[in-house]
């Protein structure tokens, strides 16, 4: 049994391995959910984690995993503010 196809959405938006700074990654992403209920036939099969731009599918072809990337990576406003804190907090440079 061969692999399966890549999916379209995720050639086009070049969907690959992410950063060693997660703020650039899937897990920082305003695009990214990390535990969709995904629906089977019949079923629940679960939770995955799923991305709003690549879909929302059953198939496993959907999936995304928190450490790769894409083109369209946005980060979250819960990341935005997680950075802000952190700047304000930093010590500043003496004058
Ligand atoms: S838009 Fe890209 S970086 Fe953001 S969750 Fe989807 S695949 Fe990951």
């Amino acid at each position: 049994m061969g692999a399966m196809a890549k999916l379209k959405a995720k050639i086009d938006s070049r969907y690959r391995k992410g950063s060693t700074n997660t703020n650039q990654n899937c897990e920082s992403c305003q695009d990214f959910i990390p535990a969709a209920v995904v629906h089977g036939i019949g079923a629940d099969l679960g939770t995955e984690p799923r991305c709003r731009r690549i879909g929302m599918n059953g198939s496993i072809r959907y999936r995304v995993r928190e450490d790769y990337t894409c083109d369209h990576q946005t980060m979250s406003d819960e990341v935005l503010e997680k950075m802000r804190m952190y700047r304000e907090r930093a010590p500043r440079p003496r004058e």
